[in-house]
């Protein structure tokens, strides 16, 4: 008897209909014989809802409160999901993160997972029932209090599960049909993907590719469990995430994998930074004092007259007050003249593990952009990976440009986008 875990988004639990849905294909799995685990998110948009909420009583939610309030929207679907599939007539368990064993570092909000131990997940799969699981919690194990894995983080409950009760597949199940060259919102040529490395997949979900959330695929990676993106709305097979392609999976590799965009970020620069060892650092350092991920980094040449510079940095928008409030009161010390603060910008990242063997890829990158008018703000490349920043309006265009210029353009079906609000 194999076990699989099966993790269901937001999108595909939006309401009751989609709750009896997705229970109908839990069953299946177990009626195949298998022993079913699944991680579930919220209902549709409620973690977004909640998030509103907590920002009328409070202008800059955080901590502890926050997470318990975030947390309260899985617990909603997991014990909806188990009465549907006790409905059907099967027995159904649900558990919180923490009685799942899922336990974390203690910062909340973006808790790391540190280990898995699925006794009770065990214990109720033995005695034949359905574990359902809510995604993208779990507890602290210094404070005890209760956390959450970021914004989309039942993926990562999902990985982290399957590889500590060493499943034979992780299924993600979403509202596309997997992981496509782009985002089938944008680009209705978008081509889905039958294989991808989990090194590709890596770059394109931290470069906004939010079908799979980047920590997700590093812990799959890891642990070297295959993950099967696909749709809940059909019975089509979908993307397969993994070191090595497996049986029929198309095994050529391509030199591009597609294009990944993010308008979720924002971009500070500092402006007047005098021109000498150690102002760079002492930014960063304030900057990493408050606990805030950077992205991109450019400083741009000092002009000669004044010997005073730019430096101009991405972070998520979420992080954007917390970051200027660092910045302000670290200014005595850095010695700038002003902060800009800017978010309305977005990000496009052309991605493949064929650019380090292929000349002429960033040259065609460009030139895509520029015959679309496309004007970039910033720079940023890795082996396999190039990102430019953009005004966020030129996204969707420029987006469709490189995919294009690239050959990605499906010369069949369009993709089709099954539910969820795109949020
Ligand atoms: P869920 O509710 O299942 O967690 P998400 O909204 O987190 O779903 O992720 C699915 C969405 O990811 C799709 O609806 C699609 O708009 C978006 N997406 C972005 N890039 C891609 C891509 N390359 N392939 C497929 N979907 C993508
Ligand atoms: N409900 C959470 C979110 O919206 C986690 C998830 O869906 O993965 O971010
Ligand atoms: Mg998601």
């Amino acid at each position: 008897m194999g076990l699989v875990v099966q993790k269901y988004g937001g999108s595909s639990v939006a309401d009751a209909e989609g709750i009896k849905r997705v229970a109908k294909r839990i069953v299946e799995a177990k009626k195949n014989g298998n022993q079913v685990v699944v991680v579930v998110s919220a209902m549709g948009d409620t973690t977004d809802e909640l998030i509103e909420l907590a920002e009328q009583v409070s202008p800059m939610p955080a901590g502890r409160e926050f997470d318990m309030l975030l947390t309260a929207g899985e617990r909603i679907s997991m014990a909806l999901l188990a009465m549907a599939i006790k409905n059907l007539g099967h027995e159904a368990q649900s558990f919180t993160g923490s009685q799942a064993g899922v336990i974390t570092d203690s910062v909340h909000n973006k808790a790391r997972i540190i280990d898995v131990t699925p006794g009770r997940i065990r214990t109720a799969l033995d005695e034949g029932n359905i574990a359902i699981v809510a995604g993208f919690q779990g507890v602290s194990q210094d404070s005890k209090d209760i956390t959450t894995l970021g914004r989309g983080g039942s993926d990562t409950t999902a990985v982290a599960l399957a590889a500590a009760l060493d499943a034979e597949v992780c299924e993600i199940y979403t509202d596309v049909d997997g992981v496509f060259t782009a985002d089938p919102r944008v680009v209705k040529k978008a081509r889905k993907i039958d294989w991808i490395s989990f090194e590709d997949m890596l770059e394109l979900a931290a470069s906004g590719s939010k079908v799979l959330l980047h920590r997700c695929v590093e812990y799959a990676r890891r642990y070297n469990i295959p993950i099967h993106v696909r749709s809940s709305f059909s019975g089509l097979q979908g993307t397969w995430v993994s070191n090595e392609p497996q049986g029929d999976q198309n095994v050529e590799q391509a030199i591009i994998s597609g294009v990944a965009h993010d308008t979720s970020e924002a971009k500070v620069t500092v402006v007047g930074v005098p021109d000498k060892p150690g102002e760079a650092a002492s930014i960063f350092r304030a900057i990493a004092d408050a606990e805030i991920n950077i992205d991109m980094v450019v400083q741009n040449v000092s002009a000669a007259a004044t010997g005073l510079t730019d430096i101009s940095f991405t972070l998520p928008k979420t992080e954007g007050r917390k970051a200027i409030d660092a910045l302000e009161k670290a200014k005595s010390v850095i010695g700038f003249e002003s902060l800009r603060y800017d978010d309305q910008i977005g990000k496009i990242s052309l991605v493949g593990a064929g650019m380090k063997t292929n000349p002429g890829v960033t040259a065609a990158f460009f030139e895509a952009l520029s015959d679309a008018q496309v004007n970039i703000e910033l720079i940023s490349t890795s082996e396999i990976r190039i990102s430019v920043v953009t005004r966020a309006d030129d996204v969707p265009e420029a987006v469709r440009a490189v995919h294009t210029a690239f050959g990605l353009d499906s010369d069949s079906d369009e993709a089709v986008v099954y539910g969820g609000t795109g949020r």
